[in-house]
C-alpha cells in the first residue's frame, strides 16, 4: 500500500450492528485490514474498559483508541503501555458536581442516578458490562425526561459551565468541550504523515466532527435514515447498515487506495 491509511470508526451502528452488537459481518474486512497492517482506531462513546473488553474479541492491529466521545485517548495499545491514557477534558467528578446542582430544576436520569441496576435495565447490559459502562472518566450519559424548551435551557446552563450536551444513539452525553474530531486530530498529528489518508466511519451526530476532518468520510444509515452529512464522492454511504455496511465501505476504501 503506497499510502498509509488511518481508519477511525465509531462502534454502535457501524462496526457493531445496532440491534445485536455483532461485528462478524465485518470479519473478512477486518482480517484484510490486519493483513495490510492498517490500524482500526475505535472512536466511541464507550468507556476505555468497555473498549478493552471488546478488543479482546475483535481481530484488529494494536492501535490507540478514543473513548467517551473524545474525552479520553488511550495511547497504550500502540505504545506497549496499557496505562498511557490521556483525559482531554474535565473529569467525571467535576461533571457530576455540575449535574447535581441542576437536578432540582430539570428532569433527567444520569448513569450516576440510575445506578448499576438502572443502567442494566436501560441498556440491557448484563452486570459485568454495566460495571464497565459505569467505569467512566470524563463524560456522563443521561436520559432526558423533560420538555424540549427545558432542554434548551439545560444546554445553556451546561455551556456556561464549559460543558457540552450531544445526542448519541440512545442517550444524551454531557462532556467537556471535547470531541471525537479533536481526538482524531491529536492521533493524526502523532501518527500521520505526508502520505496519510484518514478515513472515518460514523452513524450519528456525535460522529460528525470526525467525519468532517476525514479525507474519506463514511456515513452509515440506521433503520434507513442517514443522520450524518457526508459528501459523496469522496465520501461513501453504503447500501447495507451496521457491520455489513461498514465492511462494504471499508472494502471500497481499500480498493481505492491500493
Ligand atoms: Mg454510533
Amino acid at each position: 500500500m503506497a499510502k498509509k491509511l488511518l481508519l477511525f470508526t465509531d462502534l454502535d451502528g457501524c462496526l457493531l450492528n445496532k440491534h445485536d452488537y455483532d461485528w462478524r459481518p465485518a470479519e473478512h474486512t477486518l482480517n484484510r485490514l490486519a493483513d495490510l497492517g492498517v490500524p482500526v482506531i475505535v472512536a466511541t462513546s464507550k468507556t476505555a474498559s468497555e473498549v478493552r473488553a471488546l478488543l479482546d474479541e475483535i481481530p484488529i492491529c494494536p492501535a490507540p483508541f478514543i473513548a467517551e466521545n473524545g474525552g479520553a485517548i488511550e495511547w497504550g495499545p500502540w505504545q506497549g503501555n496499557s496505562d498511557a491514557s490521556e483525559n482531554t477534558g474535565p473529569s467525571r467528578t467535576v461533571i457530576l458536581e455540575i449535574l447535581n446542582s441542576l437536578t432540582t430544576r430539570y428532569r433527567f436520569r444520569s448513569f450516576e442516578t440510575l445506578g448499576i441496576s438502572g443502567v442494566m435495565k436501560q441498556t440491557g447490559l448484563p452486570l459485568a458490562e454495566a460495571r464497565r459502562a459505569l467505569n467512566r472518566q470524563c463524560t456522563e450519559p443521561l436520559l432526558w425526561d423533560d420538555t424540549d424548551s427545558q432542554l434548551a435551557r439545560f444546554r445553556a446552563e451546561l455551556d456556561s459551565n464549559q460543558l457540552t450536551l450531544t445526542r448519541g444513539g440512545r442517550f444524551w452525553h454531557v462532556a467537556g468541550r471535547t470531541s471525537k474530531g479533536a481526538a482524531l486530530t491529536k492521533i493524526v498529528d502523532e501518527f500521520g504523515g505526508e502520505q496519510t489518508v484518514v478515513a472515518a466511519v460514523g452513524d450519528s451526530q456525535i460522529d460528525q466532527s470526525m467525519l468532517d476532518l476525514a479525507d474519506l468520510p463514511v456515513g452509515i444509515r440506521v433503520n434507513g435514515t442517514l443522520s450524518v452529512r457526508v459528501s459523496v464522492p469522496p465520501g461513501i454511504i453504503p447500501e447495507s447498515e451496521g457491520a455489513a455496511g461498514w465492511a462494504e465501505a471499508v472494502s471500497e476504501i481499500l480498493d481505492r487506495i491500493n
